[in-house]
């Protein structure tokens, strides 16, 4: 059976290549830049001025206080502007264009108004003070977003800046979710005696949505081979199929099988993890297919582990795997060794370290408990017991910040 290292290297090296898709800007928040973005043109773009004030001519200030004849009025946006000879100046605003003539702006604060046509300069200012010259942020053609960059709020700004009304981000698969089992209800029924809720679906829909994707969510499928096939057929419409339940060994577990009869082949069927030992991801053309473990906690766990690596890799991210920390352990955690163990935790960061308290709870079933945890600590497999106090791993599940490369 392969380790998790070697199933999660096997599944990396057959996600199919990241491909450039054009998208429109508010589309690109949380995306990764699928090229680089030059500037289209200098930042700023003309001379402009920091602050309001005066526009002057700083060698008319050798002596101050200095009078100066106020010429007009210059706003951002302004695009005809006076020139200014010796001994004038020219009000103006921040943003605008600091007229021809003018080396520098005195700010309003250091100035006294006379009347309309004169302003009482109190202070000198030296040459290109309050001035930002053109390009001195960028310049035109300068890289200013590289290939690979996460596009965040301030990337959403830069972008605007340099024109992108369309951005080159890497496309996200098209992701189906698609529960197993006739024992499944639907949400809004009441189960009759051997059923339960479809909780999966939702649970891996949210998971989903973490990642910014919205995966379509097939209705429960039966299990029942035709039916299942017929599923697996729809499933490979989309890019990325997640099928939960139905794919270990027993005699109603379809899914694997008809899975190879319809031509997907099948990296790995298993791994040594707890929860979830039956894990399978195979793939067909680019059509990439998980069968997650039906049990809730072994669904998340796995989705977190396997779906989520490869979905971010699909979309151009570098770094795909959940965020991992060390911390203190707060109460002794065990278990019978032989596989790696992701057990549910708590871990919250106080007086200057993580402190990490296992979650007891019954089972990989019990979604309940489960919901209490925000990480899981990780037990490598010939580990049997981790003490309190000891420095251990876990992996932040609450690691929603999408936008980390
Ligand atoms: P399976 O992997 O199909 O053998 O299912 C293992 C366990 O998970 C069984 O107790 C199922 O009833 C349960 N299960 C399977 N699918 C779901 C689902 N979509 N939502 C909640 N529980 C499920
Ligand atoms: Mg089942």
């Amino acid at each position: 059976m392969l380790s998790y290292e070697e199933a999660l290297a096997e599944l990396l090296a057959n996600v199919p290549k990241p491909r450039p898709q054009g998208v429109p800007l508010r589309e690109a928040l949380g995306r990764v830049l699928a090229a680089p973005i030059e500037a289209d043109l200098d930042l700023p773009p003309f001379r402009k001025s920091f602050v309001d004030g005066f526009a002057v001519r700083s060698q008319d200030l050798g002596q101050t206080p200095a009078k100066l004849k106020v010429i007009g009025v210059i706003a951002a946006g302004d695009s005809s502007l006076p020139t200014i000879e010796g001994g004038q100046a020219a009000q103006i605003m921040t943003g605008a264009a600091v007229p021809p003539g003018a080396d520098a702006v005195q700010m309003v604060e250091k100035t006294r108004r006379e009347n309309e046509f004169e302003v009482e300069v109190l202070e000198p200012v030296g040459l290109g003070e309050n001035v930002a010259t053109q390009g001195s942020n960028v310049q035109l053609g300068e890289t200013v977003l590289t290939e690979g960059r996460v596009v965040g709020p301030a990337e959403a700004g830069v972008l605007a800046t340099f024109g992108r009304a369309e951005v080159e981000i890497y496309a996200a698969p098209r992701i189906a979710v698609i529960p197993t089992g006739d024992e499944l209800v639907e949400v809004e029924q009441e189960p009759k005696f051997g059923q339960i809720r479809n909780s999966n679906a939702y649970a891996l829909w949210a998971q989903c949505r973490r990642l910014g994707l919205d995966a379509t969510v097939f209705s429960p499928v039966p299990d029942e081979p035709d039916q299942v096939r017929r599923s697996i057929r729809e499933a490979l419409g989309y890019d990325l199929a997640i099928f939960t339940g139905g794919v270990s060994m027993g005699e109603y577990d379809y899914v694997p099988r008809v899975l190879a009869e319809e031509g997907v082949t099948i990296f790995f069927h298993k791994a040594a993890i707890k929860p979830g030992k039956p894990i399978l991801v195979g793939r067909k053309d680019d059509h990439m297919i998980f069968g997650l473990p039906g049990n809730p906690v072994s669904a998340f766990v796995t989705f977190e582990l396997f779906v989520r690596p490869a979905v971010r890799r699909w979309m151009g991210f570098k770094r795909h795997s959940l965020h991992k920390v060390s911390g203190e352990l707060i109460v002794d955690a065990t278990q019978k060794p032989g596989r790696k163990f992701f057990k549910q935790a708590m871990t919250v960061w106080a007086e200057g370290r993580f402190r990490v308290r296992p979650i007891e709870t019954q089972g990989s079933a019990d979604l309940v408990a489960f919901s209490a945890a925000n990480s899981l600590l990780i037990l490598e497999p010939e580990v049997a017991r981790l003490e309190a106090g000891q420095q251990v791993e876990v992996l932040l599940l609450d690691d929603t910040n999408p936008y980390y490369a």
